[in-house]
């Protein structure tokens, strides 16, 4: 069968090509026909230094199943599906030891196949699947970022009463506003750039104080040992200055999603003597889907308001370009495969 399939090579490479796909489907694995696929902060940092090859890419996933091969229980061909980006096995020793949080080493589609979610099809492992209705596919697509935020929220173990201070309000960033809330949060104040102001915007409809910062963090005395709590999705390099905003025994828990160096460094000494905790949260394996599929479908998170931009898979490469030149007018940026994809070949 013939498809289109998008493929990614850095600096700033794209290109939609026509490849052929197998007939045949390989055991416990499912041939999926994309309905939508989200671009990821992950796409574009892999986009700005990370590939060396051309290689296929898309991971916020949710397709039909059109075709399954052998060995695949409870599932059916025109189920509607997301797909985890990893999955823990259930068989190794840290899942039998009830921390499949900490286990990746089920199958997966990522890297795994001549395709992935930018594509008319890919084949995906089983055990990565799971089913949703209620929602439009664009909607569902959100589950897996959606999962990085509740995973952040989580490793933040946010307190009744806590003040939270979001830092990058990004759509994972955003997403985890409504769940601080529900966590307990008392206040939710969001901090970006002016730059950003659709994205402010968008933190203060979901129930954040929106606060424009463009200078560094440690420069506004009223932010200083405000917050019990901060969640980070915004470059690693502002995590020293992020600190300063940390009351008595506060906990930092951030993602790491960015490109160049990991290294920064801070006062372990001003850090010990306030009780500081400084956590990383790594949605991998991909978890929690059932959890943030629910809150898509009662409006906790307003797939609406998060979702900025729709275009078709002939326009990935404009996308990707919007996405790298008008990052502060976009929020999530969705691919839905156009009508003239490879459905009836
Ligand atoms: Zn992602
Ligand atoms: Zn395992």
């Amino acid at each position: 069968m013939q498809i289109r399939s998008a493929f990614l090579k850095s600096p700033w490479n794209c290109s939609l090509r026509t490849i052929d796909l197998p007939d045949y489907v390989p055991d416990e694995h499912v041939l999926i026909r994309v309905e939508a696929c989200g671009i990821c902060g992950t796409d574009l940092s892999n986009a700005e230094d990370k590939l060396g090859d051309w290689q296929p890419f898309g991971h916020e996933i949710a397709g039909v199943i059109e075709r399954l091969g052998e060995h695949c229980p409870g599932l059916n061909v025109g189920d509607r599906v997301v797909l985890e980006s990893s999955s823990y096995c259930g068989r190794c020793d840290i899942c039998r030891s009830g921390r499949v949080d900490l286990c990746n080493k089920a199958p997966q589609f990522w890297m795994a196949g001549p395709s992935m979610g930018f594509a008319d099809y890919l084949f995906a492992p089983a055990c990565c699947v799971v089913r949703y209705d209620g929602l439009t596919p664009e909607a569902a697509s959100l589950a897996e970022p959606a999962g990085v935020a509740y995973d952040m929220v989580k490793t933040a173990d946010i307190q009744h009463g806590n003040r939270v201070c979001l830092i990058g309000p990004g759509p994972i960033g955003l997403m985890a506003i409504p769940m601080a809330l529900r966590s307990g949060a008392d206040q939710v104040v969001c901090i970006g750039r002016s730059s950003t102001r659709p994205r402010l915007e968008a933190a203060a409809q979901l129930g954040a104080k929106p606060v424009a910062c463009d200078r560094p963090l440690t420069e506004y005395p009223e932010l200083q040992q405000q917050f019990d709590r901060i969640l980070l999705t915004a470059p690693v390099q502002v995590i020293p200055e992020a600190l300063s905003l940390l009351a008595y025994g506060g906990i930092l828990a951030y993602i790491g999603i960015g490109s160049g160096s990991g290294m920064i460094s801070f006062d372990a000494n001003d850090f010990h003597f306030r009780k500081l905790q400084l956590r990383a949260s790594f949605a991998s394996p991909a978890l929690y889907y059932p959890i943030v599929l629910k809150m898509l479908k009662n409006g906790t998170i307003p797939a609406d308001l998060i979702i900025s931009h729709r275009l078709p898979l002939s326009g990935i490469e404009e996308a990707m370009t919007m996405c790298r030149e008008e990052k502060a007018k976009t929020i999530k940026v969705v691919i839905v495969p156009d009508e003239e994809s490879g459905k009836n070949d």
